[in-house]
C-alpha cells in the first residue's frame, strides 16, 4: 500500500491507478464497519484509495474533535491487509492550507435531524468530500448506510454539481447484539455500553408498530418506551430517503432515524427501506 500526505503526492499515485477506482473517505479509528466499505471497494473496482483524515470543519464548537480516537498505525495494517492500493493521510495544512475561505453549502438535507442538531457539520462534510473527489477523481465513492443523512446530503451533492463519481451506500455492520458499529463506540462506559443497543431496538419496535398497523405518531410513542433510561432522544422519525422530509407511512426508500445521547456520547441509527 502507497501512502500519500500531500495533494500532490496523492494525485500523482491515483493518475496511474487502474481504472474503476473505488474510494473509502474515513475519520480513522477504523472498524469492521469501515473494512466492508473496502471489502465492497474491492470486489467492485480494479484499484482501492482509502483516505484517513479527521476532518475539523464537521466538528462544532464544544465536538469531540480533540478527543476523537486517532489510531493510525492500527488504521494503516488493516487497510492494507484490505487491500487498499493508496492511503491518501493528509495533515491538516494540506487539506486547509493559510486563508482557506471556500465552502460547499450542504443544501436543504443538510439543515434537517444531525443538521439541525449540529449547524455547521455538513457543509464541513460537503467541503472535505468535493475535496477529496477533486483529489482522487474516483470513479465510485463507498459510503456507510450508518450515517444515513450523509448519504442523502452527498448523493444529492454530486448529482447538483455534476461531479463524475457514482455513490454506492453499503450496509451498516452491527455487534453481535445490535449496536450499529462506530468509532464512538469506545467512549462508551460500561453502563453506557450494555444501555447502548436500544437504540437499534427502538427502531425496530418502530418499525414493527407501524408495520402492524399503527399510526407514526402512535407508532413512535410506542417505540420510545424500548429505550433506555440512560439515554436521552434527540430525534426519532420515519423519513424519505433522498429528501429526507418526513413521512408518514413505511413507503421505500425510506430510513428510519434515531439518535441518542448515551451520557456524553450521541449515537445514532438507522434502518433502510429499499
Ligand atoms: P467515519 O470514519 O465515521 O467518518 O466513517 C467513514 C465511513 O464509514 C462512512 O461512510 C460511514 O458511514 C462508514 N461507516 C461507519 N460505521 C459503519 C458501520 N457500522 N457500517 C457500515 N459503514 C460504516
Amino acid at each position: 500500500m502507497q501512502i500519500a500526505t500531500t495533494v500532490r503526492h496523492a494525485r500523482a499515485f491515483f493518475d496511474v491507478l487502474p481504472r474503476p477506482l473505488g474510494f473509502v473517505p474515513t475519520m480513522g479509528a477504523l472498524h469492521e464497519g469501515h473494512l466492508a466499505l473496502v471489502h465492497r471497494a474491492r470486489e467492485a473496482c480494479a484499484s482501492v484509495a482509502a483516505s484517513v483524515f479527521v476532518n475539523p470543519l464537521q466538528f462544532g464548537p464544544g465536538e469531540d474533535l480533540e478527543k476523537y480516537p486517532r489510531d493510525p498505525e492500527a488504521d494503516r495494517a488493516k487497510l492494507d491487509a484490505a487491500g487498499v492500493d493508496v492511503l491518501f493521510l493528509p495533515a491538516y495544512e494540506a487539506m486547509y492550507p493559510s486563508h482557506f475561505s471556500t465552502y460547499v453549502d450542504a443544501g436543504t438535507i443538510g439543515t434537517r435531524y444531525e443538521g439541525a442538531m449540529r449547524p455547521t457539520h455538513f457543509r464541513g462534510v460537503t467541503t472535505v468530500v468535493t475535496k477529496l473527489l477533486n483529489v482522487v477523481r474516483p470513479e465510485v465513492m463507498f459510503l456507510g448506510q450508518k450515517d444515513a443523512q450523509q448519504t442523502a446530503v452527498l448523493r444529492k451533492m454530486v448529482a447538483d454539481l455534476d461531479v463524475p463519481t457514482r455513490i454506492e451506500v453499503v450496509p451498516t455492520i452491527r455487534e453481535a447484539d445490535g449496536l450499529a458499529m462506530s468509532s464512538r463506540n469506545l467512549y462508551l462506559s460500561h453502563n453506557e455500553r450494555a444501555a447502548a443497543p436500544t437504540l437499534h431496538g427502538t427502531l425496530q419496535a418502530l418499525r414493527t408498530a407501524m408495520e402492524g398497523g399503527k399510526s407514526k405518531d402512535e407508532a413512535i410513542a410506542e417505540a420510545r418506551t424500548c429505550l433506555s433510561p440512560l439515554a436521552h432522544l434527540d430525534y426519532l422519525d420515519v423519513v424519505d430517503a433522498n429528501t429526507f422530509e418526513p413521512i408518514e407511512e413505511l413507503a421505500p426508500p425510506a430510513f428510519i432515524i434515531g439518535a441518542a445521547r448515551f451520557g456524553a456520547t450521541r449515537l445514532l441509527d438507522n434502518l433502510w427501506l429499499q
